[in-house]
């Protein structure tokens, strides 16, 4: 038989979550925290940290490939500034989340929401909007603004007293940090929880994998995030693409570029010299040329700067080795970047990503005009 929980609380590593947790907790009630996993936020790997350190009850709940599917077939509400779909993120995650309230029996759910604080997700109509759609209805509380929304079925049964709930609101966090100061915690975690898909950086890398991954799955959105992400294009045009290769830029991005690396995946090690690790993903049916693995393993050893002075010094090609289907082969290349024949390696550019993402919503919403 699971265990059961009188509260199911989403707890995304920031501190408003946090602290709705800790004022439900007060009231006596039992508590299970859902950490979401995904390749753009979650922190699986500190939810035993967490549970010591908040004394909290809390598991971690992978969610990515429902996650990448929404990003697919593009959030119902849009994007937000960057490619974050925050109004359908929370939908998603909250119908997960009502999914474990019945499993554990517990009687509602809770968010560190706050009126007001963020543009997109914590207006009065989309948090609204939220609560109707993701079906979790009035069992959904938001202890930290519960006083400036209308009373929920737990408070109206007496399940939850609304008189020790809060009526915080806007973007000033002051009444956070004096709750935090209250229930002492003292190592304070950062608000949102760090969710990659707000960061221009990464969300060019993962509209790019949107545009020209043939069927993107959770593990490329994971090796573009993991060192610098670059697509062979057919043209200076960039608008249309290829292979995808990500460079690690530092020791741990190589060591994990290794780990995300798929049987006909190609791997590119230097071979003796320092220089970073690459990652070609091969998508299906999509075979690489020799030709192109050739430039994309001179594009790598591009990127290893004493190396490729030496190159320039003495004229000897560096030797890349090149890991697929268990076998390994030795190239020897010239550290260089052009891809020749017309062909150009480049990062995605954020100002094309964005006016792509705004002709797709502008699209969107003529359409649902007719
Ligand atoms: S910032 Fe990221 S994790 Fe937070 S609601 Fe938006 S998409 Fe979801």
């Amino acid at each position: 038989m699971p265990r059961q929980y009188d509260v199911i609380a989403l707890l995304s590593g920031g501190l408003d979550s946090l602290l709705a947790a800790h004022l439900i907790r007060r009231q006596g009630k039992k508590i299970l925290g859902l950490n979401f996993v995904t390749p753009f936020f979650g922190k699986a790997h500190l939810v035993e940290k967490w549970k010591n350190l908040y004394g909290l009850e809390l598991m971690a709940v992978d969610v990515s490939r429902e996650f990448v599917d929404m990003l697919v077939e593009r959030p119902g509400h849009g994007f937000g500034k960057m490619l974050n779909p925050c109004v359908d993120c929370k939908i998603l995650l909250l119908r997960k989340a009502v999914e474990l309230m019945r499993e554990y029996g517990a009687r509602a759910v809770i968010t560190g929401e706050v009126l007001g604080q963020r543009p997109m997700s914590q207006r009065l109509d989309a948090l609204n909007i939220i609560k109707r759609e993701s079906g979790v209805g009035d069992l959904l509380l938001r202890p930290l603004c519960a006083k400036l929304l209308p009373e929920t079925e737990p408070e109206q049964s007496g399940f939850i007293d609304r008189s020790a709930l809060l009526a915080l609101s806007g973007r000033n966090r002051k009444g956070q940090l004096a709750l935090a100061g209250e229930f002492g915690i003292t190592d304070i975690p950062t608000p949102a929880g760090g969710c990659l898909l707000t960061e221009q950086e990464k969300s060019r890398a993962y509209w790019a994998v949107l545009r020209f991954a043939p069927n993107p799955a959770p593990t490329d959105f994971a090796v573009v995030k993991n060192g610098r992400p670059y697509w062979l294009f057919d043209s200076p045009t960039l608008d249309r693409a290829s292979c995808m290769l990500s460079i690690g830029r530092n020791r741990e991005d190589n060591e994990r570029l290794e780990q995300l690396a798929q049987k006909d995946d190609l791997l590119f090690l230097p071979a003796g010299f320092t220089g970073p690790t690459a990652l070609g993903r091969v998508f299906a049916d999509a075979p690489w040329t020799n030709a192109e693995v050739f430039s994309a393993a001179s594009l790598t050893a591009s990127f290893a700067p004493k190396a490729a002075r030496s190159f320039e010094l003495d004229g000897k090609p560096l030797k890349m080795l090149v890991r697929t289907g268990g076998e390994e082969q030795v190239l020897e290349v010239k550290p260089e970047r052009a891809a020749g024949n017309g062909r150009v390696w480049s990062a995605y550019p954020w100002e094309k990503a964005r006016e792509e993402i705004r002709a797709e919503a502008a699209a969107k919403a003529r359409a649902r005009a007719f």
